[in-house]
C-alpha cells in the first residue's frame, strides 16, 4: 500500500512568461498557438523564435478547436503515481486545423481502442487541480 500523502500531485504547467498567454487562454476556454509574423509558420510548443525561420517575436493566435488524430497510445499502467487514478487513458499527438501539432489526451471516446488515424476531433477544456487543460474528444 502506498500512503496517499506520498503520491505526487498533478504536474504543474509551465508558468513562465513565455507560456502565460497559453494558460490564460485555456482558463478562458480557448486554445492558442504561435504564428511567426515573418514567414507565417504556425507552431507549438511556444518558443521565443520561429522554428522555421528563427525570427523572434511570434504572436499568439486563437485556434478554432478542430483537429485530427495523428498518433496515440492507450495507457493501461500509469507511468507516474499521479496518473494511477485515470488508467486507462489516451495520450495523443493531434494536428490542429491551423497546422500545429500538440501532445494531449483524447477523452470522451467510448472505446479508446476504436480510435482511428485522421479521425476528426474537437477541443474540450477540462479543469484539473485548478488548471484548465486542453484535451480533445471525437468530433
Ligand atoms: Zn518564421
Amino acid at each position: 500500500m502506498t500512503d496517499a500523502a506520498e503520491i505526487p500531485g498533478f504536474p504543474a504547467p509551465d508558468d513562465s512568461p513565455l507560456w502565460k498567454p497559453f494558460w490564460d487562454a485555456t482558463g478562458e476556454g480557448q486554445l492558442v498557438f504561435m504564428r511567426c509574423t515573418r514567414c507565417g509558420n504556425a507552431f507549438l510548443p511556444a518558443r521565443e523564435e520561429c522554428p522555421n525561420c528563427l525570427s523572434p517575436g511570434p504572436q499568439w493566435e486563437r485556434a478554432s478547436g478542430g483537429a485530427r488524430l495523428i498518433s496515440w497510445v492507450v495507457y493501461h499502467r500509469a507511468p507516474d503515481a499521479a496518473f494511477q487514478g485515470r488508467v486507462p487513458y489516451t495520450a495523443a499527438i493531434v494536428e490542429l486545423d491551423e497546422g500545429p501539432r500538440m501532445i494531449t489526451n483524447i477523452v470522451g471516446a467510448q472505446d479508446p481502442e476504436a480510435l482511428q488515424i485522421e479521425q476528426r476531433l474537437s477541443l474540450r477544456i477540462e479543469q484539473e487541480d485548478g488548471v484548465a487543460v486542453p484535451r480533445f474528444v471525437p468530433a
